[in-house]
Parts: structure tokens; C-alpha cells; sequence
């Protein structure tokens, strides 16, 4: 460990550690030095072995994020525990309106790839590890616990294994939606809770899921099902069934046996019979947005910049945006020999973070409240909204791009 980096990242989860990844050629290229500093032992990371386990949690990474991975040379690593999404069903409980979005229709090879987080995380440090060991300095587990600005940038304090003071000119907090940092440095943020819990767990159909993402939308919330891999044999689906806060505790007090019961009532029988639940969590849902994402030497990336509803699978697709962003105004400023934590080069990354943002936010609320709302008139329009958009199909690939991030800015890494 040094005491003097040029650049500092704050977690190692999937936003942080897909940070490191892409500023691994500028590193090389600019001889810049990073650390990633992550406070949880990670046991996987390095490891090429993989035990898929059933209760693992996953995220739906939009087609778009593929070329990301493309760039970094980690694809065809990731594709070994990858579920493609071939065909996404929307519905509306009650009512007639659906709409069936179909890969071969949007002529893309999938509408987008669902992945185990540990797998990802893996193969990110795995990279990390294998490509950048002369590069980046992998501290973990180490727990960054206080910051100061200074003259060079910031001065970072590290609690384990033994209190260290380390000094870097730019620090990227990607400490994720609870960052403690973020209170700590006095950065505000607007919290708009959703009134909901979203429960997250695994689910095995009675048949094969044939790569098929539903969203069903019913009146008490939305229900995601994504297509998982198969383990021993069952066929798996990641469920996320977002319900009331006041509905929460009769639900999650079910036994297995009566939750799968009620959660097919609600979702109906067109994915076939859920025949297992795994272990249930829930996470209380709410829009966090850091009123504050850049300061002279700092930024704030990833959950802890903006953590937002999961019910358009957006959130680290959105992210890993702002990950090529960053990556774009770093080679800038050391081609141009200016320094990483300059603010006026940092005010400009987020003036173009915040549109794409700004649009992100707009379509995962919206889509929510529309299609949570129980208001007559907003039912019939989202009834005529879905038969519409199966119907014509100009319009569903207008939903489908905006779902699959495929209208959103390339992500491409300089
Ligand atoms: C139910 C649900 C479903 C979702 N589904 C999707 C989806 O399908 N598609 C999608 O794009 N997004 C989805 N998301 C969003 C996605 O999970 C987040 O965007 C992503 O996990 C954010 O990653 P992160 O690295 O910013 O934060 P985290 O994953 O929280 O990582 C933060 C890391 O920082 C470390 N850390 C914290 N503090 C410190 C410190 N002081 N010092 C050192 N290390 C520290 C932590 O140990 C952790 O490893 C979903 C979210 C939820 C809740």
C-alpha cells in the first residue's frame, strides 16, 4: 500500500469494482496510481471457481451494458453463468392490455441479460486481479472512515487492519445507498420513499422459463420475474413482488407453501406452477438522490449518488453510465496533463450525468406510479397504453429501447 495515489475508490461492490475495471488501461497508459478500498471480506473474489447457489440475488443488466463488458474483455467470462432475456411480457392484472416484447423484433441479439451479483462481482475482481495487480492496490478488508479535503485532494483515513492515513488527489465514493461518507462529508440528499417494500427472492417453475421476463403489474404492485439459470436441475426465476408497507408483514409471516399460493394468485399461471420459494429479504423502497455529486477532488457514484426504484431494472445499468462517464473525463484531463480532481472538469462530468439521470429517474417513477396508481382514468389509459403498444410496433421499441438502455448514450470507454 502506498501512502500517495492518484486516484482513490471507496467500495468495492459492482459499481466500484466495474470502476477499477475500466480505468485499468488508463492506468497503464497515464501510469496513474488507484487503490479500492473495500470494508467487506470478499472470500470469492479471485477465485475461477463457481458454485451457482440457489438464494443468489441478481440484476438484469440491459443489452446496452454488454458492449461495456465487450471493452473490458470480461464477456465471454460473464456469459458462463448468463440467462439471456429473449422476450419480456408486461400485463396488467385485471385487464386485458399486455404487451410482448420479442429480441428477434428489435433485432438485438437479447432484450437483455440477467446475471448472479456474487458472479459479477467475481469476475470483476477476478479481472482486477489477474490484469491490474501492478495497478491497482486492492485493499480489502480495510473501511475508509473519515475524509478531509486537503491541498492535493482529499485525505482518506482507513480503519483496518490498523488506522492508516492515505492521501489521493481524486476519490470516487461508490460506498453504496446507506453511505455513511456521504452524512459524514455533510453531502444532503432527497429521500422520496415509495410506501412500498419490494420481497426478493428465488422461485422454481414446474417448466423451463424459456428466457421470458415478466412484468405484471396488479393492484397492490408490480411483480418482476426474470429468467435464471438452472440449479439442480429446477428451473429458476428471480422474483421481486413489491407490495403496501401495510402489506408487508402479513406477507413475509407466509410459510413457504402459503406464499407461493398468494404470489400465484396475484401473478397468474402464465410463467406455469411455482413449485419452491428460496429465502425471502425485503428492501423499503424509496428514490435517494445525492443533492451533491461532485466536489473539488470527489465523487459520488452508484447508489450512494442515486438509488432508485428496481422495477425498470435500471439502477446499475444507469451507473455503469456514469462509470464510462468518469472514465471519459479522467483520460481527458491526464491527456491534457490537467489534474483528476479539478472541479470545473467535474462539474462538467455531472452536468452530463444529470440529463441522463434526470430521464432514468423519470422512466422508472413514472412507470411506477402509473402503473401502481389505482385511479380509474390511469387504469383505462395504461389498459389502452399496453394493447396499443402490442399492437404497434413503433411504440413497443420505443418502451423496449428505453427499457434496454439501447437509447441512451454508447457506453464507450475511451
Ligand atoms: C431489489 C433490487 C433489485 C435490483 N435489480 C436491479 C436490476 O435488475 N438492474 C439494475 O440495473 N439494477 C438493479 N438494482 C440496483 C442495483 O442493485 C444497484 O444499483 C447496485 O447494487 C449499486 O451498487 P453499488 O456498488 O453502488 O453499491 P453496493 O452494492 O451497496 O456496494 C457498496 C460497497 O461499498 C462498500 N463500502 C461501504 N462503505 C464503505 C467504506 N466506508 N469503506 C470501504 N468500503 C465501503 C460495501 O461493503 C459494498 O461492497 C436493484 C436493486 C434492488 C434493491
Amino acid at each position: 500500500m502506498k501512502t500517495e495515489y492518484d486516484l482513490l475508490i471507496v467500495g468495492g461492490g459492482m459499481v466500484g469494482a466495474s470502476l477499477a475495471c475500466a480505468l485499468l488501461p488508463l492506468a497503464r497508459r497515464y501510469q496513474l496510481s488507484i487503490a479500492l478500498v473495500e470494508a467487506m471480506p470478499l472470500p470469492d473474489a479471485g477465485s475461477s471457481v463457481y458454485q451457482p447457489s440457489y438464494d443468489a440475488r441478481s440484476t438484469a443488466l440491459a443489452y446496452g451494458a454488454r458492449t461495456f463488458y465487450e471493452q473490458l474483455g470480461i464477456w465471454a467470462e460473464l456469459s458462463r453463468h448468463l440467462t439471456a432475456i429473449d422476450r419480456i411480457h408486461v400485463s396488467d392484472k385485471g385487464q386485458f392490455g399486455a404487451t410482448r416484447l420479442n429480441a428477434e423484433q428489435e433485432q438485438v441479439e437479447a432484450l437483455g441479460y440477467v446475471v448472479e451479483n456474487r458472479w459479477l462481482g467475481q469476475v470483476l475482481l477476478q479481472h482486477i486481479r489477474e490484469q491490474g495487480s501492478d495497478l491497482i492496490d486492492f485493499i480489502c478488508p480495510a473501511e475508509v472512515v473519515d475524509m478531509q479535503p486537503c491541498e492535493t485532494g482529499y485525505e482518506v483515513e482507513l480503519s483496518a487492519p490498523e488506522s492508516q492515513r492515505i492521501g489521493a488527489r481524486l476519490v470516487v465514493m461508490a460506498d453504496g445507498g446507506r453511505s455513511a461518507l456521504r452524512n459524514r462529508m455533510g453531502i444532503g440528499y432527497t429521500e422520496q420513499p415509495y410506501g412500498q417494500y419490494a420481497i426478493v427472492a428465488n422461485l422454481s417453475l414446474d417448466r423451463p422459463h424459456r428466457n421470458i421476463a415478466y412484468e405484471r403489474f396488479t393492484a397492490t404492485g408490480p411483480i418482476a420475474l426474470l429468467p435464471g439459470e438452472s440449479v439442480a436441475g429446477e428451473h429458476r426465476c428471480a422474483l421481486v413482488w413489491t407490495l403496501p408497507d401495510d402489506e408487508l408483514a402479513a406477507v413475509t409471516e407466509l410459510s413457504d407453501g402459503a406464499f407461493l399460493k398468494q404470489l400465484q394468485e396475484h401473478f397468474g399461471y402464465r410463467a406455469g406452477r411455482f413449485i419452491r420459494v428460496g429465502a425471502r429479504h425485503h428492501y423499503p423502497l424509496k428514490l435517494v438522490q445525492a443533492e451533491e455529486q461532485v466536489r473539488r477532488g470527489l465523487v459520488v457514484l452508484g447508489n450512494a449518488a442515486h438509488a432508485l426504484h428496481p422495477i425498470a431494472g435500471q439502477g446499475y445499468n444507469l451507473a455503469l453510465r456514469g462509470v464510462v462517464g468518469l472514465a471519459e473525463m479522467i483520460a481527458m484531463q491526464s491527456e491534457q496533463g490537467g489534474a483528476l480532481g479539478d472541479l470545473a472538469a467535474l462539474q462538467a462530468y455531472e452536468q452530463k450525468r444529470r440529463k441522463d439521470q434526470f430521464r432514468t429517474i423519470e422512466f422508472s417513477d413514472r412507470t411506477m406510479k402509473l402503473f401502481t396508481s389505482q385511479n380509474s382514468l390511469l387504469r383505462l389509459g395504461r389498459t389502452a397504453g399496453l394493447q396499443f403498444m402490442d399492437i404497434c410496433p413503433s411504440a413497443k421499441t420505443l418502451f423496449a429501447r428505453a427499457a434496454m438502455g439501447l437509447d441512451m448514450p454508447a457506453m464507450r470507454l475511451p
